[in-house]
């Protein structure tokens, strides 16, 4: 049985409800869950929720295991109690530690037990986290011992506890999409794309967008999909954006231990800040002078608010940027942020077609924000629909008005390109676009009119445009005929 309902779609992004059983809850996503260490706890739990909104957070049950103060609390009152946290508790098993130290003490069938004595609403089975850039025979072989151990964790009887099943294969996409089908296959509950942090914390964002697109292929439209270890801000859109749903942040307090603020563009040294550029109660309050002189435990519970603010703030965005329909233009925002996370935006577009697959037929407006526009997948979409019409005769596209001798007119609106008269009103051909456009976007519109042209060997198209790139006018199929609007050639 599914967990997890999808509301409203934005590309492959999506506003969604997983009902956690355990918890008597359900946590709408995108959501984000703070990391909580069980021995150090910065910002309590209890304003986590409550200062914060956060709904779920994630901790480790690891730690818990192998600590002799917390062991034997976390077993009597149970990990909602011993953290003081209202909301679901998601526990990760262990693989962190066995990633960092080569090895760990317990079976998969030993923690999952334990996450389920102490309570926990959402566990992990010890999966081999697989860092990036592995021979590739490592990659699989690890990839098979997790998916024994998914395995092993979907066999045992786990009543209302959620399982997620973690899906490896370092950077190589194809091993991904093969992991992900495996695992969507032992219908365990949700589905963790590990390993992933050196690629954030190295900014290969492009990367990172092929390894989510690939194990988002090989899962059932309705998985929810938890991005492990993504916890900037700048980049929660362009993860949304491929459908992940649950993202976890450690960074919010490892970035304060370091005197690093989070911005939604990237991040800022403390000692680099003559004024604070956010508006969250602590930034207010405070000049970044007032935080550099406070006392180290201070500073760092203060920057960790703020970083929390800003994340939680971001992650509200992004779920209004969906039900809005313009989460895309979110996306492409922040890339602006970092050349890297352009990279990534650039990547994540190569994926147009994936995306299309669940994008909104309808939406409020489209907004041509850059030369990248032109690959978004609504005009992808647009250019398959010309190629599905059925017109003959002699058309005449672009140009201001119908002329006598021709059997039909059409409007050219780059980079959409011919615009059949009934759908000039319909989303996207209704979209604010610059009036500099870029040369892409005439294109974007002349493989549109090559789209129309090749599917009706019937149809004469005459091409009026206002001065188009040689570029664009070369990407025209041969018999369309080209004129200019003000008469010259
Ligand atoms: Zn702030």
């Amino acid at each position: 049985m599914s967990h997890f309902e999808v509301r409203s779609y934005d590309g492959a992004g999506r506003v969604g409800e997983l009902t956690v059983p355990r918890a008597d809850l359900t946590v709408e996503t995108p959501a984000l869950l703070p990391v909580v260490n069980p021995h150090v706890q910065g910002v309590p739990p209890s304003a986590l929720a409550e200062r914060f909104g956060a709904q779920i957070l994630i901790t480790n049950s690891y730690i818990l295991h192998g600590s002799d103060d917390l062991r034997e609390p976390a077993l009597e009152q149970g990990v909602h109690e011993l953290l003081d946290f209202p909301g679901a508790i998601m526990t990760d098993s262990g693989s962190f530690q066995l990633a960092e130290y080569g090895e760990i003490d317990v079976t998969t069938r030993e923690i999952i037990e334990f996450q389920q004595e102490i309570g926990t609403d959402i566990a992990t089975p010890v999966d081999i986290p697989t860092p990036p850039d592995v021979p590739r025979g490592q990659a699989a072989e690890e990839q098979e011992t997790t998916q024994e151990r998914l395995e092993t964790a979907a066999a045992m009887d786990t009543g209302e506890m959620l399982v997620s099943a973690p899906i490896q294969g370092s950077t190589y996409p194809d091993l991904r999409e093969e992991a992900a089908r495996a695992a969507a296959k032992t219908d365990l509950d949700v589905h963790p794309i590990g390993a992933v942090v050196p690629l954030m914390n190295e900014y290969r964002y492009a990367e990172l967008v092929e390894v989510v697109a690939a194990t988002k292929r090989g899962l059932d439209e309705d998985a929810p999909v938890h991005l492990f270890g993504a916890g900037h801000p700048m980049m929660f859109a362009l993860a949304a954006a491929l459908g992940c749903d649950l993202f976890d942040s450690a960074a919010y307090a490892l970035y304060a231990r370091d005197d690093r603020c989070l911005t939604v563009h990237g991040t800022e040294h403390l000692e680099d800040l003559t004024e604070l550029p956010c508006a969250c109660s602590v930034c207010e309050d405070h000049t970044p002078a007032d935080l550099r002189e406070a006392e180290e435990s201070r500073r760092h519970r203060l920057l960790a608010e703020h970083n929390l603010s800003v994340s939680f703030g971001e992650m509200r965005r992004v779920r209004d940027a969906i039900r809005r329909g313009n989460l895309l233009e979110l996306v492409e925002a922040r890339a602006r942020g970092h050349p890297r996370m352009l990279d990534g935006y650039r990547a994540l577009l190569d994926h147009a077609a994936q995306l299309e697959a669940t994008d909104p037929v309808s939406k409020d407006a489209f907004f041509y924000l850059s030369a990248d526009s032109p690959r978004r997948p609504e005009v992808l979409r647009h250019h398959e629909r010309l190629a599905r019409l059925d017109v003959a005769g002699d058309l005449l596209v672009g140009g201001g008005e119908v002329e006598r001798s021709f059997d039909g007119y059409w409007r050219l609106v780059p980079p959409f390109g011919p615009v059949p008269p009934a759908l000039s009103d319909v989303y996207p051909l209704t979209a604010q676009l610059p009036e500099r456009l870029d040369t892409s976007a005439y294109e974007a519109a002349a493989r549109g009119v090559a789209a129309l042209v090749e599917a009706n060997p019937e149809l004469s198209v005459t091409l009026l445009h206002d001065g188009w790139p040689a570029t664009a006018l070369s990407a025209l199929p041969e018999d369309v005929t080209v004129r200019r609007t003000d008469g010259t050639r």
